[in-house]
């Protein structure tokens, strides 16, 4: 275990903004761990910072989960159990699956972050959600330092959301994932560009590398590089409202899009909300909405967590006038 104290975050937060901690602990090992959850009081949990926007200094504990290992369970099995340590990197292991041959992941390609960090808003991609492979997964409890199992129905997963995020928020530290992969591929090019680079690249018949290398040419050609500039991809989640609250705003904004689903609600995408209230490509300060993609918040250089949650502010205030809908940050606010 490494202890920093008084700690800058700057470059543990994708964002890439000033702020700092009392002690950072970076840990790697599970006995440390349980000790840690048992006796630092309300500690923070930090993976790879790609979902955080801290705003201001942070009095308290931060501790950084780096815990590492993939197993492979009955390796010849067609649909093989991986079990994977919290503090790999999501994208890491995206690639270990692939040079195996193994299916269900290859959508998620190139999210940043951590293995630890993927239930908590069971991260989706191009139609997949973290949820259609998982298992299951291992937690430390704070304040006892106890290990817990959580099977798949006991993370409530939904939209971006788990029990993490809701009745267990702060509750947890999870320590490992077990996925289902699978060697009989069912590949999913139906959503967004998947299908246009494919034909581009006179791909009948894809496999799952394909997909992956198709994947990561859109995003890498649409999302700006946390390295280049500070960001924590979607700010916002994308609004789910009622069906007959969209027809009326469909009657006035008529190219507004909207996803409808089977009980009665339509998700609309919060970039076009934020792009029609005029905001992509905009900046308040050091703080700005990117030109590619107006759901993604942007620091412009030496950017305070207050100038991005401001900016935010500005956009929930705008938005929130023009559609009445009311937008909710994705990203984890750290004060
Ligand atoms: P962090 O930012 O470190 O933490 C996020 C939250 O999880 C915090 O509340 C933290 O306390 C908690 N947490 C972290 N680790 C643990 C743990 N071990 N135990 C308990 N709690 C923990 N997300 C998507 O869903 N889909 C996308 O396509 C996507 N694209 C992105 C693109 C870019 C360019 C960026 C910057 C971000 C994107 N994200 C996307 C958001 C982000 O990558 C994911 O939410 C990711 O899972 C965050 O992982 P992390 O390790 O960085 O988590
Ligand atoms: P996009 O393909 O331009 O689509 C815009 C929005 O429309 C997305 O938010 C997506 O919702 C929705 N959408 C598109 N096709 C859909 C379909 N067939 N059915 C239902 N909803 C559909 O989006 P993008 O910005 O380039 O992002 C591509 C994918 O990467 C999306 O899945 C997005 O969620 C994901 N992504 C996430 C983050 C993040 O930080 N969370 C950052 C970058 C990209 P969904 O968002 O619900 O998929």
């Amino acid at each position: 275990m490494e202890l920093i104290n008084n700690a800058s975050l700057k470059s543990f937060v994708t964002f890439g903004v000033e702020a700092s901690c009392d002690h950072l602990y970076r840990i790697e090992d599970i006995e440390e761990l349980k000790l840690a959850a048992q006796f630092l009081e309300n500690p923070l949990i930090l993976g790879g910072g790609s979902n955080v926007l801290p705003i201001g200094d942070i009095g308290r504990n931060v501790l950084r989960i780096e815990l590492k290992g993939i197993e492979i369970e009955e390796e010849e099995a067609n649909d093989p159990l991986v079990h994977i340590g919290a503090g790999e990197i999501w994208h890491q292991f995206v690639l270990w699956a692939l040079d195996r041959n193994l299916g269900g992941v290859e959508n998620l390609s190139l999210i940043p972050g951590t293995i630890g960090a993927s239930p908590i808003q069971n991260i989706g991609a191009y139609g997949v959600e973290i949820e259609s492979v998982f298992h299951s997964l291992e937690a430390v409890k704070l304040g006892t330092g106890e290990i817990r199992r959580f099977s798949k129905e006991e993370c409530r997963f939904g939209y971006r959301d788990s029990i993490f995020k809701q009745e267990a928020k702060g509750q947890y530290i999870i320590t490992g994932v077990t996925l289902r992969l699978t060697r009989e591929h069912k590949v999913n090019t139906s959503y967004g560009a998947i299908q246009d680079v494919l034909n581009q690249r006179g791909i009948l018949d894809p496999t799952i590398q394909d997909v992956s290398n198709a994947v990561i040419h859109i995003r890498q050609s649409k999302l700006p590089d946390p390295a280049v500039i500070g960001n924590a991809g979607s700010f916002f989640k994308n609004p789910i409202i009622p069906k007959n609250q969209y027809d009326t705003l469909k009657e006035m904004f008529t190219d507004m899009p909207g996803f409808p689903s089977e009980d009665l609600t339509v998700k609309v995408p919060a970039g076009w909300l934020i792009e029609h209230a005029g905001w992509k490509g905009k900046a308040i300060g050091h703080a700005g909405c990117y030109e590619k993609q107006a759901l993604v918040l942007v620091n412009l250089g030496g950017a305070t967590g207050t100038e991005i949650w401001n900016l935010a502010e500005e956009i929930i205030k705008t938005v929130g006038e023009k559609f009445e809908i009311r937008l909710s940050p994705e990203v984890n606010i750290w004060k």
